[in-house]
C-alpha cells in the first residue's frame, strides 16, 4: 500500500468525493476543517445549468459540490482569507513551504503530470493537483498554494475550484422566463465586452461571436458555436445557437471543445448586413487549397500560399509566404499543380532551418505572425462550405 494510506489525511479527503452534502463521510471531513462552513457559495455554472456549491472552512480548506456531491476538496495553503491551513496536520513530513519533491517523499504517491505544468499524484481512484505559483514553481520554498482533491483526471475536465473565476463566471446573462435559459443578447453584449477588454480570446476557427446572431437567423445552419477563452483559468467557452431549440453555455477544456461539430461556414453574402459583406470583401479569402498540403488565400490582390511542412513525428506546422511576381506568374500558367510543386519544394528545403531561403520569407515567423494566422484561419474555416457547393453543382 502506498506511503500517503499512513502518511497524509488523504484518506478522509478521497472518501468524501462523489457523496452527498450531509454523508456521514463528508461531515466527518468537514469536521476536520473547522466544523461550520465560514463562507458558502451558491452558482450556476452554464446553460443547461450545472449548480456549483462552494463550503469555506475556517481552517483554510474548502468543499465544492457539483449537482449535490462532492466534486473536489481543496486545501488553501497560501496567502489566502482565511490564512491557508497547517500542512502538517495533514501530511505528516511536509510543512507549508514544501516544494514538488518534499511531496512526492512525504507520500510515495506517483507523479504525474497535465500539460508541462500542472504536476499532480495519483492517489488510488482519485487525484491531488498541486498548485504552485510565484519564481521558481515547484522547485522553491513558499510556492504550494493549494492542493486539490478530485476524482476527475487534472486536465481531463474543467477544475471544480475555476467555477467562480472572477473573470468568466458572469459573464452568462440569464433570461426572465419561467426557464430562465439563456439571454442571447445579454450575454452576446456581456461576451463582446470582455473580448473588447481582452479578458477573453476568440477562436478564429469557430463563428466570430459579431457573426453568431445573424448567422444563427440565416437558418442556414443547424448550430452556430462561438468559443472563447478565458485568459484567467483557461476555460474555453462554448457558446452556441442551434436551430428550433434552445441556446447553450458550457465551459470545456481543449479536448473536449475541439471535438465539437462545426458546420462549413456559408458566405457572408448569404447572411451578413450590406456592412458585413463590404468589410468581408476587404479580408483575406480563401482561393484554393490541396487537402492536407497547402491553402492559398488573397488579400487585396496579393496572394499568399501556407505551405504545411513535417519533420520527424515532433512538428507539423506551416509556413506562410506572400507569392513573389515570377511565382504569381507560374501559378496563373500551372495553376494547383504548381502550387503543389511549389509546397514541395518549401519542404523539402526544410523551412524551419536557416538554410531553407523560404524561412526569411515566412510571414509566420515575423511580427505579424499572430494576426497572420489570425487572417488565414478565418478565411480557410469556409473553403468545406465551398467544396461541398462545387459537389452539388
Ligand atoms: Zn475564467
Amino acid at each position: 500500500m502506498a506511503r500517503w494510506h499512513e502518511t497524509t489525511r488523504f484518506p478522509l479527503l478521497l472518501d468524501a468525493l462523489g457523496k452527498p452534502e450531509g454523508d456521514p463521510a463528508v461531515r466527518a471531513l468537514a469536521a476536520e476543517l473547522g466544523g461550520e462552513p465560514v463562507a458558502v457559495t451558491d452558482r450556476l455554472i452554464g446553460e443547461p445549468a450545472l449548480r456549483s456549491r462552494r463550503l469555506l472552512f475556517s481552517s483554510g480548506g474548502a468543499i465544492i459540490l457539483r449537482d449535490g456531491e462532492v466534486a473536489a476538496v481543496l486545501l488553501e495553503i497560501g496567502p489566502a482569507s482565511p490564512p491557508g491551513l497547517t500542512l502538517s496536520d495533514w501530511i505528516v513530513g511536509a510543512d507549508n513551504d514544501a516544494m514538488l519533491d518534499d511531496l512526492l517523499n512525504a507520500t510515495g504517491a506517483p507523479r504525474h503530470f497535465a500539460g508541462m505544468r500542472e504536476p499532480y499524484l495519483i492517489l488510488d481512484d482519485g487525484y491531488a493537483r498541486l498548485d504552485f505559483e510565484g519564481e521558481g514553481g515547484w522547485n522553491a520554498p513558499g510556492n504550494l498554494r493549494r492542493i486539490v482533491v478530485t476524482h476527475a483526471k487534472p486536465g481531463l475536465a474543467c477544475r471544480p475550484d475555476d467555477d467562480g473565476c472572477p473573470t468568466c463566471s458572469e459573464l452568462l446573462v440569464r433570461g426572465d422566463g419561467r426557464d430562465r435559459g439563456v439571454d442571447v443578447d445579454g450575454t452576446v453584449e456581456a461576451l463582446s465586452e470582455a473580448l473588447a477588454a481582452g479578458l477573453l480570446t476568440e477562436d478564429a476557427h469557430w463563428v466570430r461571436l459579431r457573426d453568431l446572431q445573424s448567422l444563427h437567423a440565416s437558418g442556414l445552419l443547424d448550430r452556430v458555436e462561438t468559443q472563447l477563452t478565458c485568459r484567467t483559468c483557461r476555460r474555453i467557452i462554448c457558446f452556441t445557437l442551434i436551430r428550433g431549440s434552445a441556446a447553450t453555455f458550457g465551459y470545456f477544456v481543449m479536448n473536449d471543445a475541439m471535438r465539437h461539430r462545426l458546420e462549413p461556414i456559408p458566405p457572408v453574402e448569404q447572411w451578413g448586413d450590406p456592412a458585413r459583406i463590404a468589410e468581408d470583401r476587404d479580408a483575406m479569402q480563401y482561393v484554393d487549397h490541396a487537402a492536407g498540403a497547402w491553402f492559398l488565400v488573397e488579400q487585396r490582390g496579393v496572394l499568399y500560399l501556407q505551405a504545411r511542412y513535417t519533420y520527424s513525428a515532433m512538428v507539423d506546422d506551416s509556413v506562410l509566404v506572400r507569392l513573389d511576381d515570377a511565382e504569381v506568374d507560374a501559378y496563373l500558367v500551372g495553376g494547383s499543380e504548381y502550387l503543389s510543386e511549389l509546397a514541395t519544394r518549401i519542404q523539402d528545403s526544410a523551412p524551419y532551418s536557416d538554410r531553407s531561403p523560404y524561412r526569411p520569407r515566412d510571414l509566420y515567423r515575423g511580427p505579424e505572425a499572430e494576426s497572420y494566422r489570425a487572417a488565414v484561419s478565418a478565411a480557410v474555416v469556409n473553403h468545406t462550405w465551398i467544396a461541398g457547393q462545387r459537389r452539388t453543382t
